[in-house]
């Protein structure tokens, strides 16, 4: 049997209809088929390769632990270089109240750890979401999403949540003196690129200190760089008590984690010890990885490159079948009549040899979010390809 047919048979299947591109190698922003098949990844895996595929400083950073040790112990107990230099950088990254970091595997992994912690902390038990959160796919962290057709096979998920609408301000007042957290992603990425006003977010960080809640920002998608920003939340003029990132954290390798503060995150310690426990959490070489792609972020200056290519895709991307743009930075949803207009336009894209996507919960928008490196005449090219590929439609 050849690849894609061991793909059909034996890799567990979540649709009948998966993408199927086979890849062979991938570097920067391109990815390679066989036979050389070049594709433009504007995609970044999902919010992953924000500093490109294989970028030299990361493979760089692999390779030296590498030599060095894989799995050593559980999570917590031995001191290794690559997690507290990591520890570090990311708390340098932040405000100084959040201090102290517990590294995880995934996304939906340190949204689990960060529910728990506000439970714990809190001693609450309600946690409050919104309608269209994405925040994982486990059970606890698909219990705050807020896509009622992805959660219903699964009940009884958690008791105790609430779904309010992201950016309504008149909402905010479910928020009591009952509830442990609100989890929000800062820019709700698998909404189709949703995004608040600063004034709501102040409102809502009022009424957090008000009654004693934890707001916890997942920036899993709109973290490390995504946005202009090294945290989305810098755009908006808060902070959270909580953060979550992953994703493009690990510059390509898997990693997670959430972020406290040291008084915060010491609930973990007592009654019972060991909170939360992980065997992989903070793999010291996802965690070299991320060291070295928060020195990509900083040393090459993405962010201010981000600034100017969003700008780029604004004003190349223009067509009388795109009906509107939702973006921060380089997180963009380009909005079509329906799926169905939107379906073969994606379809004669990859055909060209760029990747776009939908949304999971917005089948009318093309998802643009390429790695961070992208470059102007790059952008120019991919932006022509879609262009002809809405063309070609009609
Ligand atoms: N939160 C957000 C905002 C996400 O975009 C995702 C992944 N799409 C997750 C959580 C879950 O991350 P993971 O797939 O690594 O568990």
């Amino acid at each position: 049997m050849n690849n894609r047919q061991l793909f059909l048979s034996h890799l567990a299947q979540t649709t009948d209809f998966p993408l199927m591109i086979e890849i062979e190698k991938a570097e920067g922003i391109y990815m390679y088929g066989p036979e050389g098949k070049e594709y433009m990844d504007l995609i970044s895996g999902i919010g992953v390769s924000n500093v490109g595929h294989r970028h030299p400083k990361v493979l760089e950073a692999i390779q030296n632990q590498l030599d060095k040790y894989l799995h050593l112990m559980v999570y917590g107990e031995y001191v290794q270089s690559p997690q507290v230099q990591l520890a570090k950088a990311l708390c340098e990254t932040l405000p100084s109240h959040l201090d102290n970091v517990y590294f995880v595997n995934s996304g939906s992994e340190a949204v689990e750890g960060a529910l728990k912690l506000a439970k714990r902390y809190t001693n609450r038990r309600e946690i409050i979401s919104c309608v269209n959160a994405y925040h994982g796919s486990s059970h606890g962290s698909l219990s705050v999403g807020g896509n009622e057709i992805f959660k219903r096979a699964y009940r009884p998920l958690l008791p105790g949540i609430k779904n309010v609408v992201y950016g309504s301000f008149q909402q905010l007042d479910e928020i009591t003196e009952n509830t442990a957290a609100f989890i929000v992603e800062t820019i709700q990425g698998e909404a189709g690129i949703m995004v608040a006003c600063s004034d709501y977010f102040q409102a809502l960080r009022k009424k957090c200190n008000e009654t004693g809640t934890l707001l916890i920002l997942d920036e899993i998608q709109a973290g490390f760089g995504r946005t202009g920003k090294f945290w989305a939340f810098e755009h908006f003029g808060i902070v959270p008590d909580i953060l979550v990132c992953a994703k493009g954290m690990g510059g390509g390798m898997p990693i997670g984690a959430f972020i406290a503060n040291k008084q915060v995150m010491g609930a973990f310690k007592n009654n019972p010890l060991l909170g939360h426990i992980t065997t992989f959490g903070g793999h010291p070489v996802s965690a070299a990885a991320s060291l070295a792609t928060i020195k990509v972020i900083q040393e090459e200056k993405l962010l201010e490159q981000v600034e100017r290519t969003a700008n780029l895709f604004k004003k190349l991307l223009v067509h009388p079948k795109i009906k509107s743009i939702r973006n921060k930075g380089l997180m963009r949803a380009v909005e079509f009549e329906s799926f169905e207009v939107l379906k073969p336009i994606i379809d004669r894209a990859i055909e060209n040899g760029v990747i776009t996507d939908w949304f999971l919960f917005c089948d009318d928008a093309m998802r643009i979010a390429p790695p961070l490196i992208i470059t102007e005449k790059e952008i120019e090219k991919a932006c022509g390809v879609i262009l002809e590929a809405i063309e070609g439609g009609f």
